[in-house]
């Protein structure tokens, strides 16, 4: 994957919230704040600035730059703790809101394992999970399955900003927490049949 643009980590939450989000910011370059993000980049900015120290035999590093050259993904990991005995490493990442029933947010941290593992040349199995809302710690093992379909999201996500095409609107009711619902305006372009007919009108156009 040398000669392929990296995928940035964050790419993979904003597909888990919506395909149409991911490509609007990563792809249109759109971007808005809304005070749900806010208190994300807030809660990362803390994370980031705590300096590196050793606990009990534990380094915790902040604000870490990794990147997976096989996978094509790069980012910046909340905190990774190094045991210094045995040298196993775990990536943490903080999270403003609850857990959630589905994988979203161990697809996150799995591919933020997958990025150490390529990068020290050593397996890391596990990683957590910190959430700030209910002040609760998940560990994460990285399983077979979960590491499968961590690169399927990947995949997915590389096939989305290549091709270039942002997903029709679709209004779902997570559309009301987006932050880009003024810009994308989904109570208008989702429902309205007029719109969606100019759409497909424009669609057919394009493939002449
Ligand atoms: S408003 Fe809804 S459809 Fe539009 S980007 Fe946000 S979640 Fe996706």
């Amino acid at each position: 994957m040398q000669n392929e643009k990296l995928i940035p980590l964050s790419a993979l939450q904003h597909y888990a919230f919506c395909p149409r989000q991911c490509a609007l910011i990563h792809n249109e370059q759109v971007w808005a704040e809304n005070w749900l993000t806010a208190q994300g980049q807030l809660l990362h900015q803390r994370v980031d600035r705590g300096e590196p120290e050793t606990r009990k035999g534990i380094r915790y590093e902040r604000g870490v730059l990794v990147s997976a050259e096989s996978l094509g993904i790069t980012g910046k990991l909340d905190l990774v703790e190094i045991d210094l005995a045995s040298g196993v490493m775990k990536p943490v990442e903080y999270k403003r809101g609850k857990p959630k029933r589905d994988n979203w947010d161990r697809i996150q941290l799995c591919a933020q394992g997958l990025c150490l593992e390529e990068m020290q040349g050593r397996p890391v199995d596990s990683g957590a999970l910190w959430y700030w809302q209910t002040r609760h710690r998940a560990d994460v093992p990285f399983s077979l399955d979960l590491r499968e379909e961590t690169r399927q999201v990947v995949a997915n996500v590389r096939k989305l900003l290549t091709d270039g095409e942002t997903p029709k609107v679709i209004y779902e009711k997570k559309c009301d927490a987006c932050s880009l619902f003024d810009l994308c305006n989904p109570k208008l372009l989702g429902k309205d049949r007029s719109a969606r007919y100019v759409d497909d009108l424009f669609d057919e156009g394009e493939a002449e």
